[in-house]
Parts: C-alpha cells; sequence; structure tokens
C-alpha cells in the first residue's frame, strides 16, 4: 500500500510533535514544518520518515515552497494540519497593533495560506485538512482579545472551506483543544489561569499532547472518511459543561 504523507505545521514541538509522533507509529510520512530551526532539527533529526521544512505559516512563499518540497519528497499529500499557532495574552486595552498582527499572522493567515496552496495536492489524493482552534475560539474570556478571535475565525474559516472543498473529496474539520501544559500555554497561563481551568473543567486537569493527537489523526484518518465542517473539543468537558462555575 502507498504510504501517506501528512504536512504538520508547529512540528518541532508540543502538540504538532505528538501529533507527527502518531502518524509515525500509523504509518504516515511526515512533513514537518517549523520556523524554530533548532528545534525543529532536533526533533526531526530523532525521527525516521520524516522532512524537516524550516518555514513560515505566515509568509506565503515559504508556504508555496512548503507544499512543493513535501510534493517532490513524498509524491503526494494526504492531511494537512494547521497546528502552528502564537499566544500573546493581555489586557485589552494592551493589545497593540503589532500584537494583534502578530497573532493573526500566524494563526488565522497560516491556515489560509497553507490550505490554500495544498488544496490542489489534496484534491489528488481527497485528503483531509484539520485546523486547531482552541476553546479560547468557542468562548470569549478576559485577557485574549487577538488570540480568541483568531481561533473563532480559524473555526469559521474550517466551515467556509468544508463548504467549498467538500466537491473534491477534501474534509476540514476543527480540534479545540482545552489547557495543555506546553511552551506556549505555559507563557501566558498565570497560576490564576491553572487553578480556574483545574475548577472549571470536569476531568480537573490539563490535557497531554498525545490525547489531542489522537483527535486530530482519527480526523486525518480514513475513519472519519463521513465527517466534515465539524468542531471538536477535546477539553475534558469544559466547553460544554458549567462545573465548577458559581
Ligand atoms: P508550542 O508553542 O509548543 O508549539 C507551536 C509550534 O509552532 C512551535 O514549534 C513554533 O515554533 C511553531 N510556530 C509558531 N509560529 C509559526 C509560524 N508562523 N510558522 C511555522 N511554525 C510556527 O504550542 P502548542 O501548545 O503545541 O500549540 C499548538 C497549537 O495548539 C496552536 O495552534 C495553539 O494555539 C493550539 N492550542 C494550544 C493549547 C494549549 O493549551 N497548549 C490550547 C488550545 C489550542
Amino acid at each position: 500500500m502507498t504510504q501517506k504523507c501528512a504536512i504538520v505545521t508547529g512540528a518541532a514541538r508540543g502538540i504538532g510533535l505528538a501529533t507527527t509522533d502518531l502518524f509515525l507509529e500509523q504509518g504516515w510520512q511526515v512533513a514537518m514544518v517549523d520556523r524554530d530551526e533548532s528545534e525543529l532539527s532536533t526533533a526531526a533529526g530523532q525521527r525516521e520518515n520524516v522532512l524537516a521544512i524550516h518555514r513560515d505559516v505566515s509568509n506565503p512563499q515559504d508556504v508555496g515552497a512548503m507544499v512543493r518540497e513535501t510534493k517532490g519528497w513524498a509524491g503526494r499529500i494526504d492531511a494537512l494540519i494547521n497546528n502552528a499557532g502564537v499566544a500573546e495574552f493581555g489586557p485589552y486595552e494592551d493589545c497593540t497593533f503589532d500584537m494583534w498582527r502578530r497573532v493573526m499572522a500566524t494563526n488565522l493567515d497560516g491556515v489560509f495560506l497553507c490550505t490554500q496552496e495544498a488544496a490542489d495536492e489534496l484534491k489528488a489524493t481527497k485528503g483531509a485538512v484539520v485546523n486547531i482552534a482552541s476553546i479560547s475560539g468557542l468562548r470569549a474570556s478576559t485577557l485574549r482579545v487577538a488570540y480568541g478571535t483568531s481561533k473563532a475565525a480559524v473555526i469559521q474559516l474550517t466551515k467556509q472551506h468544508a463548504a467549498e472543498l467538500g466537491e473534491f473529496g477534501i474534509r476540514c474539520n476543527a480540534v479545540c483543544p482545552g489547557p495543555v501544559r506546553t511552551k506556549l500555554a505555559m507563557a501566558v497561563h498565570s497560576q490564576e489561569i491553572i487553578d480556574a481551568y483545574h475548577d472549571a473543567i470536569p476531568l480537573n486537569r490539563y490535557g497531554s499532547e498525545r490525547e489531542i493527537a489522537e483527535v486530530i489523526c482519527f480526523l486525518a484518518s480514513d475513519r472519519a472518511s463521513y465527517v466534515t465542517g465539524q468542531v471538536v473539543a477535546a477539553d475534558g468537558g469544559f466547553e460544554s459543561t458549567g462545573v465548577g462555575l458559581p
């Protein structure tokens, strides 16, 4: 059987790296894309069946090269996992336009650019797109005006792409992780936020990278062949309940 190929953006660490590992365990090959050259080369150097692509998903030229390099290496693209993301938290009045643009450039522009650029290759394989949004895109809360808005837009973009690419057999779904102790989250989660999540999440804990990767790889696989346009929260029950809230 032909070996399938996934592009995973933001693959050097965190949820993207766990997703890379799960794809590899399931027999896929993975194009690992990241703008952090040193972490990417370390992570890729420790794995087989991967191609390290040092690119920035917010740069149109880089994204074009990402697709060409993946096609040249694997000959096909079966799944695009739009996982690269950045978070900058702070009071709404302190959100500068530069901060807003930085968050939108990676979290929203990156998803738009990568999906548009990979679409022709995904048409050829009737492939899948999985966008990593966030519970912060499902409901508003303080400190994340740019991050939350970018993730809400990714959810809408997922539905737009599902509507427009469905006729080509391409499925597009979004995963909304709850909190996971990655570098991204630990840089912006104060002790107050950590305590509040523990109380408000029915499972009373943060998730693991692997628990998010399981959902991503399922949605990318043929096992989800009739699932598109969906938004799946992997969040210990946070979004669907009001546990812990007065
Ligand atoms: P992380 O910081 O551990 O990993 C993100 C990776 O993306 C890094 O390796 C980084 O270098 C890369 N990256 C960032 N901007 C990039 C760009 N423009 N081009 C290429 N690579 C880029 O973070 P993570 O927690 O694993 O985050 C993965 C995704 O999950 C993000 O989209 C994030 O918003 C989302 N998410 C995370 C959490 C959480 O609690 N950790 C919760 C909800 C959603």
